[in-house]
């Protein structure tokens, strides 16, 4: 089959139906990965993620794809396919779902975790289907068939939609973990049969695509971590991500053989080990595990802490611990507390902010680098993209979940690597069509909009709710207020000039009387105002005013009644 770009527009790819692949998230950025497959009219959606804010956005809790609409153009939604458990993966589905209804699949894990999710958000949950990996769903014209990956959460998987137009593979978040010891490894057969199928594009992650070589194995960090354990004088803190329920077990399981006491301290963690127990992936807990409150019966060197608070987050245990706010933990100097985990870009000075305090009170702290392999990744580097290329041999290669460069970096691997391979850079909301053995951008482009959800309501905002916000935390705001008489035209009531996080209070209610008393006087001759006129007039008024004496854009409500 010949497979080349198509750059004029041509009857086979415009009259027939194509399959067009458009991401409304995840590409140019990292987080909100969420991929839209379609044809004929009806359209599937792989993933559906969320990202966290900056400190800037105030009382948000996470940015969410605005798909209304997309979906509208796109035609009649199938299904919602999802590849794995992380927020950046799942996160706005609840939102996106609650909106536009349409089956779920997801593997058991993922599907433990969304109900939870769900309920959480008060949704329902009846369309959570649970599937198993090799399994295929069929919803014309999609066939989606799933496939078991290595990821730091369990039941990772990529999907293969087959369609008459032509084959996707979706890789998800993946790694190819090759360790010996792994008894779930990629299913080298079932890729087998994928590529024999044929394989017309293939979409993988390019978060690690700086990194040269295989992954590390999640198995290789039993060892340091049995090394630090066994040989601690006194208690081991050890700060982890709580979806990495792999990471949880290996803690676990060298509790158990060093014969130590694991206390489980954070909701996620133990939400985690919870839904381990009931998918039947972990038990006896009940002989190693023990409760916060129960830690002084037993001596420190017995003692394992698995605590939440990898990113310096102010109310996770690990935190509290640091800041001496913990009830029940308090450091002495035979501690030693791990991070099992990287820092998020962004983090970086909460975590030292941690690890200072961790130390003034005698703890010894331990993170991962070169010499102490206590934390690996679950996202593939450049040799496990290579080997999944390799083998699924891919007429079109296409960079997703990352930020512009690394993107890019992933496609010149592949080019570096596949002479002959073609490749290809998707922006967020550009149209990929496929079609018989050909392909091109399509002239068509997608909005891609972004929703705020509010922490305290959950209710999504629109940018400009988020503006107002914004502006009334820098800048304060101001209220006018007071009733005219229509006959008259005199101040009945008012007018009252009030502010707020301007200027000290007794600062603002003097320069507030003082104001009113010269807007008292510029209105006095106005006759012919109507009451909009009187409202917009006082609003300028006061808005003016404030910008010249403190240089500041105060938003400024005006409350003036006409009677
Ligand atoms: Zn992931
Ligand atoms: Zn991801």
């Amino acid at each position: 089959m010949t497979y080349k770009p198509k750059e004029e527009e041509r009857p086979s790819l415009t009259k027939k139906t194509p399959l067009r692949i458009i991401p409304l998230g995840g590409c140019e950025e990292f987080g909100i990965n969420i991929m839209c497959y379609q044809m004929n009219g009806k359209f599937i959606v792989v993933d559906a993620g969320a990202v966290f804010p900056d400190s800037s956005m105030l009382g948000v809790s996470s940015i969410i794809p605005h798909v209304k609409k997309s979906f509208k153009e796109l035609g009649k939604l199938k299904a919602y396919i999802i590849t794995h458990g992380h927020e950046d993966h799942i996160g706005a589905l609840p939102f996106i779902y609650r909106v536009s209804p349409a089956p779920i699949y997801a593997t058991p894990w993922t599907a433990e975790l969304l109900k939870k999710k769900f309920i959480k958000y008060g949704v329902p949950t009846k369309d959570i289907n649970v599937v198993q990996v090799e399994q295929k769903i069929s919803c014309q014209p999609f066939t989606v068939e799933y496939v078991h990956m290595n990821h730091s959460i369990p039941d990772a998987s990529s999907v293969f939609i087959r369609t008459p137009a032509g084959n996707a593979f979706h890789s998800g978040d993946f790694k190819i973990d090759r360790h010996p010891d792994n008894p779930l490894k990629i299913n080298a057969k079932q890729i087998n049969q994928i590529s024999q199928v044929g394989v017309d594009v293939l979409l993988t992650d390019s978060t690690n695509a700086y990194k040269e070589g295989f992954t590390p194995s999640e198995y290789d960090i039993i060892k340091p971590l049995e090394k630090i354990m066994s040989s601690a004088p006194g208690r081991v803190f050890l700060a982890t991500f709580s979806s990495n329920f792999a990471r949880l077990k290996t803690i676990f399981d060298l509790c158990k053989a060093l014969d130590k006491k694991l206390v489980v301290n954070g909701r996620s963690l133990q939400d985690c080990l919870e839904i381990g127990q009931r998918l039947g992936r972990i038990d006896e807990i009940e002989k190693t595990i023990v409760r916060v409150e129960q830690i002084r019966n037993y001596p420190h060197n017995k003692l394992v802490l698995l605590v939440s608070g990898t990113q310096g987050e102010e109310r996770a245990s690990l935190t509290r611990i640091a800041t001496r706010e913990h009830k029940q933990v308090k450091i002495c100097e035979t501690d030693i507390v791990l991070f099992s985990a990287r820092a998020i870009p962004g983090n970086e000075k909460k975590i030292l902010h941690v690890v200072e305090l961790l130390k003034k009170q005698g703890a010894e702290v331990i993170q991962p680098d070169a010499k102490r392999q206590i934390h690996v990744s679950g996202h593939a580097h450049s040799e496990d993209i290579k080997y999944l290329t390799k083998r699924l041999k891919p007429r079109l290669y296409v960079p997703v979940h990352g930020s512009l460069s690394f993107l890019n970096r992933n496609k010149e691997l592949v080019e570096r690597t596949f002479k002959d391979m073609h490749t290809l850079q998707l922006d967020n909301g550009e149209v990929l069509e496929i079609k018989n053995g050909e392909y091109r951008k399509a002239h068509q482009r997608l909005e891609v909009e972004r929703l705020y959800v509010d922490q305290d309501s959950n209710i999504p905002m629109k940018p400009h709710t988020l503006r107002d916000r914004l502006e009334s935390g820098e800048h304060g705001y101001g209220c006018v207020s007071g009733v005219i008489s229509r006959s008259s035209k005199k101040w009945i009531k008012g007018p009252e000039i009030e502010f707020f996080g301007v200027d000290e209070k007794p600062v603002m209610l003097r320069y507030g009387a003082k104001l009113s008393l010269q807007l008292k006087d510029e209105l006095k001759d106005q006759n012919e105002y109507t009451q909009e006129q009187y409202k917009d007039y006082c609003q300028s008024f006061v808005r003016k005013a404030i910008f010249k004496k403190y240089k500041k854009r105060t938003k400024i409500l005006s409350r003036i009644y006409v009677v």
